[in-house]
């Protein structure tokens, strides 16, 4: 039995999904992506990363993409930020809202952010004042709660420690992400007791990757244990330029078909989201993970 009834997707290709992509992916291209979303009825999309370019080429462009991009009052666009500078600049940029990561090992904090995981904790708490003082809504992330690939087994009582000490903050929600597509559904099932019996009242959102094919697995066990919003992105794409052979997240268009088959709303167009997919696939001059892109829907829509 699923007890949640509707569930909200956050759309990260355009951040997560693209990040990782050898070849420059086009501004009007990244935009096109974005907009589709939004037609689809996707309503928060992570849309750039705001971090230093020399290490992540593929998003030097955010500026310029939040500065194509029309303001829609009941759409959200998620800036993420690593840093106070980078919270800045997503602020000046006009991101609604930003998503901060806080590494589960300080080993990946430091080569993900350049800091250790407490410097991290400490500038979230700064960012997330600075955030709620602008009238922008701030989330985090606890990245490689289920595993590291410099540290290996991260231990559950970290991951809650770093929530709780991020709690302060006042998060609209604090998500918790698999970033190297480790974990398994059990994982995900005790983890996320272990958080809600730490925050009762916290909102929590799940971020999967399908590195091991286990992330649509993973996003059941987190509907199953009453999370309402996942992350996921078109096609499958993505990866972590920091985290060696992590691969894609979890594709929106077969997560939306196993939410929809099993009766769970979402508001989102499957047919728009999967056109999306097979749009990117073109654009990236590849085939992109998702597997629906391949097999299409079901049963066939009547042409
Ligand atoms: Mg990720």
């Amino acid at each position: 039995m699923v007890s949640i009834r509707t569930v909200e997707i956050v759309e990260v290709g355009p951040r997560d999904g693209l990040q990782n992509e050898p070849n420059v992916f086009p501004t009007a291209a990244k935009v096109e992506f974005i907009q589709r979303a939004i037609e689809a009825g996707l309503r928060r999309i992570e849309v750039a990363s705001f971090v230093n370019p020399k290490r992540v080429p593929q998003m030097a462009d955010a500026e310029a993409v939040l500065a194509a991009l029309e303001r829609r009052s009941d759409v959200h666009l998620v800036g993420l930020v690593l840093n106070r500078r980078g919270f800045d600049r997503a602020a000046a940029a006009g991101c609604n809202e930003i998503g901060m990561a806080i590494v589960a090992s300080d080993t990946f904090n430091q080569r993900n952010q350049g800091v250790s995981s407490e410097q991290s904790v400490a500038d979230w708490l700064e960012i997330a004042g600075a955030a709620h003082s602008a009238g922008i809504r701030p989330q985090v992330t606890i990245s490689a709660a289920f595993g590291c690939p410099f540290e290996g087994e991260v231990d559950p009582a970290r991951v809650v420690e770093l929530a709780v000490r991020a709690a302060e903050g006042q998060p609209h929600e604090i998500a918790i992400a698999d970033t190297i597509g480790v974990g398994v559904p059990s994982q995900v099932t005790d983890l996320l007791g272990r958080l809600r019996a730490a925050l009762p009242d916290m909102p929590l959102r799940c971020h999967f990757h399908n590195t091991r094919n286990t992330g649509l697995a993973n996003a059941y066990a987190a509907v199953q244990a009453g999370v309402a919003t996942l992350d996921a992105s078109i096609g499958g794409i993505g990866g972590c330029p920091f985290a060696p052979a992590a691969t894609g997240n979890i594709p929106t268009e077969d997560l939306l078909y196993m939410l929809q088959r099993m009766g769970v709303a979402t508001h989102v167009d499957l047919e728009k989201t999967l056109a999306t997919g097979r749009w990117l696939q073109e654009q990236l001059g590849r085939n992109v993970p998702g597997m629906l892109v391949k097999a299409g829907s079901f049963p066939a829509r009547a042409a």
